[in-house]
């Protein structure tokens, strides 16, 4: 049996890395992705053309998405696709729509042909997994448990609420129709490559040229933090290991406000790269809150933790620092992604 892997999304923040973990396990990886504006393909580059095959394609467009998998004949789909930031989402969700929900429902109905195209052996190892988020359990209040997979659906934000949307599609084709199927929700990510519109990257963004960094109402929001390795790792456990039909949440228990984010970045940049005459935090600046902006995310991974032997690996103060570290050796290329015009993009995805 082959051990080709689809990933779509595969030049992302989080897809590439995907990727290049993947290929290092000895897996050939196919890459479909439309190269959005968050794309960081150059990530790839270095990859050897035997184990590493890119399609420039949109998962909005069936055919072309339903001729890849047939050509790919794939173990395993992975779908990270989807637009994913929510301040792009409340000022334009058509794109939100059209890819993840639309781009869903046409990957899922193209595994479905495919799948049932397969003897039965490689059924029993096929999978597809749907990469989701934490974000569409809504919010939490302060003294609240963190998320399990039993709680309700609550998303808030248009991005949500497509997320919400494709996680039920999934469902119902594993359901109905008997698609293996997984679904994983993690908490917040960072690490390198991510595009600098959220929160860690725009923050370090800012800050190296020396503009103010923007931080929604009084920095309060709280997220879970978890490094992108620590993430795929997970993703790669549920891919292997997770029992058909079921949903993972992933997370490292790094619950910080986002003024507790941006100070550290601060205090890091100071050591790091110290600017003589003052501080990095002289730069914040508090602005107009986002409407519908959640107020804390937090995940509970006791159930992957138990029954997947999985739990996170890098510390938030080691993968902070790294990350920073990244950011700073790799500044032209930071401050070559543009943000939309002039907008305060401090948020998750
Ligand atoms: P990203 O925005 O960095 O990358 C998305 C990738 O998908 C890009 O390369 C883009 O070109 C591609 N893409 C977008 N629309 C497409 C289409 N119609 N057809 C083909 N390719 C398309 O996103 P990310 O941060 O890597 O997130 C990946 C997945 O993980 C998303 O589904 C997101 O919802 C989820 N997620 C992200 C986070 C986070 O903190 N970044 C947290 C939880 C879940």
């Amino acid at each position: 049996m082959n051990k080709n892997i689809l990933i779509t999304g595969g030049c992302g923040f989080i897809g590439s890395e995907a990727v290049r973990i993947l290929v290092n396990k000895g897996y050939k990886v196919y890459n479909f992705d439309k190269l959005s504006y968050a794309s960081c393909n150059e990530s790839l580059s270095d990859l050897p053309n035997e184990m590493y095959n890119f399609f420039h394609g949109d998962i909005y467009n069936k055919k072309s998405i339903s001729e890849y998998i047939k050509n790919v004949e794939p173990l395993f789909i992975l779908n990270f696709a989807a637009e994913s930031h929510v301040d792009r989402s409340i000022d334009g969700p058509d794109e939100f729509i059209n890819t993840n929900i639309v781009g869903t429902f046409n990957i899922l109905d193209a595994s479905l042909k495919y799948f049932s195209t397969l003897s039965s052996d490689a059924k029993n190892f096929f999978k597809f997994v749907h990469i989701s988020t934490d974000e569409v359990y809504g919010s939490l209040k302060s003294d609240a448990n963190p998320f399990t997979e039993e709680n309700n659906y609550n998303p808030n934000s248009p991005y949500s609420a497509s997320k919400a949307s494709s996680d039920f599609l999934v469902r119902a084709w594993g359901k109905t129709y008997g698609l293996p199927i997984n679904i994983t929700h993690s908490s917040n990510n960072y690490g390198p490559w991510q595009f600098p519109e959220k929160l860690i990257p725009l923050t370090v963004k800012n800050a190296l040229s020396e503009k103010s960094i923007q931080i929604y109402g009084d920095g309060s929001n709280i997220r879970d933090w978890i490094h992108v390795t620590d993430n795929v790792e997970a993703i790669i456990q549920v891919m292997l290991n997770g029992r058909s039909g079921e949903t993972y949440n992933i997370g490292a228990e790094n619950e910080l406000s986002n003024l507790e984010i941006v100070n550290l970045i601060c205090d890091t940049l100071d050591r790091l790269k110290p600017k003589r005459d003052k501080k990095y935090s002289n730069l914040i600046k508090f602005v107009k809150d986002r409407p519908g902006h959640d107020m804390r995310y937090a995940i509970n991974i006791n159930k992957i933790k138990s029954s997947l032997s999985w739990s996170p690996k890098i510390s938030f103060n080691q993968g902070i620092e790294d990350s920073i570290k990244w950011m700073i050796t790799n500044k032209n290329w930071l401050l070559s992604k543009s943000n939309q015009e002039g907008r305060i993009g401090l948020s998750k995805d």
